[in-house]
This record gives C-alpha cells, sequence and structure tokens, in this order.
C-alpha cells in the first residue's frame, strides 16, 4: 500500500516554511490569495517537512485542506475481505432542513451521536447528482440511485434495505393500495412470486420493465377513488440506505484525530463515552480502519458501532461503512459512481 497525503498550504506559510517542498501553486486572481497543492508520500523527507512545520506552528493550522490517498496492489485488493466505503458526492439540505422528523432523546449531548430517523427520509431530490448511484448528506444520509438499488436486490448482496425517499415537495403524498386494483393485483402476485418483501416491491415497481404495469395501477387506483391526480413519485427514485447487520466493532489501534499531525490529545473532538456504540472516536480517521473479526456477521454491506465526526451545525458524527469483497466486486463490475474504497483490516 502506498500511502501519499495531499495538504492545501497558503502560499505565504508554504514559502515560509516549505521552501525545498515541490508542490502546485493555485491561485485566485482577483483576491490574490494563493494556495500551495503539495502531495507527499508519507516517511518521505517531503512528508517530515511538512510534519515539522505543522508542530511549529501548532496551534495555529498550516493547512487548510488534506486528503489521504491510499493506493493499493491488485494482489492487495484481490487479498482483502473488507473495505470501507466512503461516499463522496455530497447532498444538500439535509433530511432534518427538509422536514424529515428525528428522535433526539437517546443523542448523545457530548458528540451529538444516537439521534434516531422517526419518519421517512426526506430530502429534496432535485439536488441529488445526476450520475452517481451513492451520495450522502451531512448528516450522513446515505441514499443511493434506482440503478444500483435494482443491482444489489438482483444480485442477492446482504445486510441493508433501501427504503423510499421522499421529495420535499411531496410530504403530504398518497399511499397507493395496491390490492385494490386489478393491475396492481397482477403487480404483487409477481412480486410475490419473486419473494420480495415490502421496500423490495417499491424498488421493482419503479424498475424499467414493471414502470408500466406501475403506473397502469396508479392510473386504477385514481379512477377507484375519483381522484383527478395522485401524487406518485416518478422515477429516477432515490432511495434510503440502512444498514441492518450486527454492527461491527473497531480495534483499538485504528487513529482517529483532528487532522494529520494533530491526535486530539485534549479530546475536544472524542466523547466521553467513546467506544461506546453510537458514540463518537474522533473528528476524522487518520489510518485505515481496523475491525474486531468476531464483530463481523459475514454480511456484504456493514457499518461500525462506534461513530467518527461531531455535532457542528447540521452535522452530526456517523457510522463508517464497511462492505465485502463480493460486494467491492459487484460495485466494480457494473461501474458505480459516488463511492470510493480502501481496505480494512480485519
Ligand atoms: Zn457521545
Amino acid at each position: 500500500m502506498l500511502e501519499r497525503y495531499e495538504f492545501r498550504i497558503p502560499e505565504k506559510l508554504a514559502v515560509r516554511y516549505l521552501s525545498g517542498v515541490q508542490g502546485v501553486t493555485l491561485g485566485d486572481s482577483e483576491t490574490d490569495f494563493k494556495i500551495r497543492k503539495i502531495v507527499v508520500k508519507k516517511d518521505s523527507k517531503s512528508y517530515s517537512h511538512v510534519e515539522k512545520a505543522a508542530r511549529a506552528l501548532y496551534p495555529e493550522p498550516l493547512f487548510y485542506g488534506w486528503r489521504i490517498i491510499r493506493q493499493y496492489t491488485p494482489e492487495e485488493i484481490e487479498n482483502a475481505r473488507l473495505f470501507t466505503l466512503e461516499i463522496n458526492r455530497a447532498m444538500v439540505p439535509t433530511g432534518r432542513e427538509c422536514g424529515a422528523k428525528y428522535d433526539d432523546a437517546e443523542a448523545c449531548p457530548c458528540c451529538g451521536g444516537g439521534s434516531k430517523l422517526a419518519s421517512e427520509l426526506v430530502l429534496d431530490l432535485r439536488n441529488a447528482p445526476s450520475r452517481a448511484d451513492f451520495a450522502s448528506t451531512l448528516a450522513g444520509e446515505w441514499i443511493i440511485s434506482q440503478r444500483l438499488t435494482e443491482i444489489l436486490i438482483r444480485e442477492k448482496v446482504t445486510g441493508f434495505e433501501a427504503h423510499s425517499v421522499m421529495h420535499i415537495a411531496k410530504v403530504e403524498h398518497d399511499t397507493i393500495d395496491f390490492s385494490r386494483v386489478p393491475a396492481g393485483r397482477e403487480l404483487l402476485a409477481h412480486a410475490n412470486s419473486l419473494g420480495l418483501n415490502d421496500w423490495q416491491i417499491g424498488v421493482w415497481g419503479n424498475s424499467s420493465e414493471m414502470r408500466e404495469l406501475t403506473r397502469k395501477a396508479v392510473e386504477q387506483y385514481r379512477k377507484l377513488l375519483n381522484k383527478k391526480s395522485i401524487n406518485w413519485r416518478s422515477p429516477p427514485a432515490w432511495y434510503h440506505l440502512r444498514v441492518r447487520s450486527k454492527r461491527l466493532k473497531i480495534e483499538d489501534h485504528t487513529t482517529f484525530g483532528k487532522r494529520p499531525f494533530d491526535l486530539d490529545e485534549k479530546g475536544d473532538f472524542r466523547c466521553i463515552q467513546a467506544g461506546k456504540a453510537e458514540h463518537s472516536v474522533g473528528l476524522n480517521r487518520l489510518s485505515e480502519l481496523n475491525v474486531l473479526f468476531d464483530s463481523w456477521d459475514g454480511s456484504d454491506f456493514s457499518c461500525t458501532s462506534q461513530l467518527v465526526g461531531w455535532r457542528i451545525g447540521i452535522s452530526v458524527p456517523r457510522p463508517i461503512i464497511v462492505i465485502s469483497q463480493r460486494l467491492r466486486r459487484i460495485l466494480d463490475f457494473h461501474a458505480i459512481k459516488g463511492c470510493e474504497f480502501e481496505v480494512a483490516r480485519l
């Protein structure tokens, strides 16, 4: 594994502290504010330079943006059993801002972990990324596309459920009772013969093969109730990804902190109940994820019981998503977009 660090450092600090380190200067000609982007290999001379400068300036920050890039050989990828899955497409605003209800009765007063969604997820789906299959809000609400959801069901991927996401404008929507109309009954009979459960029927009804029959059922239902129109969500649809498998326990030697070279010794962003389920172990993960082997139930989708992040405004701590080798291959094969992987150690 090759580990590289990318830093974005204000040019004036780079000139002063990092004269010998190569980088690319990115500038805004109007404001004259320049940033130097530096990518260094871990354990290189340049990395030590950045580390020394960061420690000299502490607690003032040396860099504004940073990212750790872990690159694996094909063998390392093939031999791994689990991977972290990071969703890299952002979605705004959050569910709470769109009217989704949360139960905060058991939310932690320290880190903010443990709020429970108490309604359907409501989002402004006009803002969903058009060319991605995964997206996440700042509140850690994960959504997946119609295409991806159909693939996951077809491949019998385990450890997840995919519930409909309500579009913000359609909170007062009609519930359609498919069993009351002929086309709906045909749809349900077909779904039952496939052994689909409630949420899977919703996904399947929106699929391209079934769309026509679903449309017919909605039309029949409209006539039955003598309604002019029915507020039926038309595809493309998005689904709320809920991980339903046993929670993974993070091993103690996984490193968390505020940023590289700052492991948050004072614990500003480590919950006083850190280590327990639904509490934050730190603001950011800085090393590869290590999880306890015995805590994995073999599911394709899992997530950690401990959380990462902090309640800051609308942002809340969230679990880390972990997927199996089988699921990684499926996502890779179908060129699923909106996520990146890293090896997780057992
Ligand atoms: Zn907490």
